[in-house]
């Protein structure tokens, strides 16, 4: 029998009170309902592995939806139940979600005259996981309460730094586990196992890459581009010429390589600076992906992924658009351009293509123009609005705009610094501009 151990004293150092005091009440609520009740998943493999984590997962061997309903109503929060996966998500009132599923039920015949009997087991449930780290889970039950629940040798691979598949089969199962695998080994620098890696080698020969479905690879692909390191990622699955096995087009040349690399250090940079808002990363690194191309072989791998029309086209006129801006770039940067004609340049296209633009423009002098653009200038307004204008008396139309605009361009160059220069300004501007006859305004 294994040693049982139990993890209560490190839950308590490592949680935020109210979260314990949820699982506590989660515990409580089993007891009354006569369940059992356990914490799983990532959510425990990151408390022994002392990483942050509040995406509370629980599963409960009982009625999982039922359970989710009455823990919502003393937690105060709503549910969204899918009844056809017996699962339920709590959504409390400070946005914490709880995801509550359904031990999977095992049949039993009984012998003697008994009929079949349902027995619910968080081991079934914990069986089917992707990951032997994965596949821990912690009772909250009063008398159980810390309890660690580990069937398949989960905590001896957090030990050794080793992600291991459950069984043999397990990738032809489910193919993108290997995108999973490595996406685990690497933000937590760990290593597959040996036949952990030889069934990857194994899927590959069998082809499984090309089975998977377009939206479930691209599942996992943004999750891998979204993970603070990436590159690390896509190069060790190109050690396995998974990328390639997705669609040749997913290959990384040494040019896409340098890109994505630039794109890391882009987003490592803007995310010390903490600035709203924050940008999608994935779709930084997918533009990074597609460099290089052009607009049919985009569409070639959009169609590989699955992409529906609205994604694809918001892509491409990204493209466009990130293309059109670099053209701009070069000859605002010979012209000595001012700071209001970047401004107005970059202002339109979303975040991303500007982070993207910073990573092509690694060795360029624009760099450092678009780095200030972003830390300083984007989202500026005047110090002025629409009513000031309206209490000068301008008669409200199209012409406020092209007010606003121009108090704006004054601002960023320096013109019209603060409030009393740019209200100066705009009067000067209505005056100019405004051809309504003055009886007409008086009146
Ligand atoms: P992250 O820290 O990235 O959120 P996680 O471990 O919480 O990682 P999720 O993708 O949220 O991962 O999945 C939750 C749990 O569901 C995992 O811990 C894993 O046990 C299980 N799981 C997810 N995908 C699969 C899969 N393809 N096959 C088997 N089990 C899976």
């Amino acid at each position: 029998r294994r040693r049982e151990r139990n993890i209560r004293t490190l839950l308590h150092n490592s949680l935020p009170q109210e979260v314990v005091a949820m699982l506590t009440q989660a515990g409580d609520l089993a007891r009354d309902l006569g369940y059992h009740v356990y914490a799983v998943g990532g959510f425990v493999r990151d408390i022994l592995l002392h990483r942050r984590n509040l995406d509370v997962d629980l599963v409960v061997e009982g009625d999982g939806i039922y359970f989710a309903r009455r823990l919502a109503l003393d937690l105060g929060g709503r549910v969204r139940a899918h009844k056809k996966f017996k699962t339920a998500v709590i959504i409390l009132p400070d946005g914490q979600r709880i995801d509550v599923a359904t031990a999977r039920l095992e049949y039993y015949e009984h012998p003697a005259a008994l009929p079949t009997v349902e027995l619910s087991t968080v081991k079934m449930d914990l069986s089917r996981r992707d990951f032997t780290v994965n596949a821990l889970a912690v009772q909250l039950d009063p008398e159980q309460f810390g309890r660690l629940v580990d069937f398949f040798g989960g905590q001896k691979d957090i030990k050794e730094k080793t992600i291991r598949v459950m069984h043999s089969l397990s990738f032809v199962e489910d193919p993108t586990r290997i995108l999973r695998a490595v996406r685990f080994e690497q933000r937590f620098h760990f290593q597959l196992g040996g036949q952990t890696e030889r069934l990857i080698k194994n899927a590959q020969r069998l082809n499984m890459m090309h089975k998977l479905s377009g939206s479930r690879v691209f599942g996992e692909l943004r999750l891998i581009l979204n993970e603070s390191k990436p590159l690390a990622c896509l190069q060790r699955l190109e050690s396995f010429n998974i990328l390639e096995s997705i669609h040749p087009l997913l290959k990384l040349d040494g040019n896409r390589q340098r890109i994505l690399e630039e794109t890391e250090r882009v987003l490592g940079w803007y995310r010390l600076l903490y600035l709203d808002p924050e940008p999608r990363p994935w779709l930084v690194y997918f533009l990074g992906l597609c460099s290089g191309y052009n607009q049919s072989q985009v569409h070639l791998l959009a169609h590989r992924l699955a992409f529906p029309q609205k994604r694809e086209n918001f892509i491409q006129q990204l493209r466009q658009d990130i293309s059109q801006c670099r053209e701009q770039l070069g000859s605002w940067m010979q012209n000595h351009g001012q700071v209001s004609d970047l401004f107005f340049l970059l202002e339109p296209l979303p975040l991303e293509g500007v982070l993207y633009l910073m990573a092509r423009g690694y060795k360029d002098p624009v760099r450092r123009h678009l780095s200030l653009y972003l830390t300083q200038y984007r989202g500026q307004e005047p110090d002025i609005t629409g009513k000031d204008l309206q209490q000068m008396g301008l008669p409200s139309g199209p012409l406020y705009r092209t007010i606003l605009q121009r108090v704006l361009a004054a601002k960023l160059d320096g013109k019209a610094p603060d409030r009393p220069a740019q209200l100066e300004m705009a009067a000067g501007l209505a005056r100019q501009l405004d051809d309504t006859p003055s009886e007409v305004r008086t009146r």
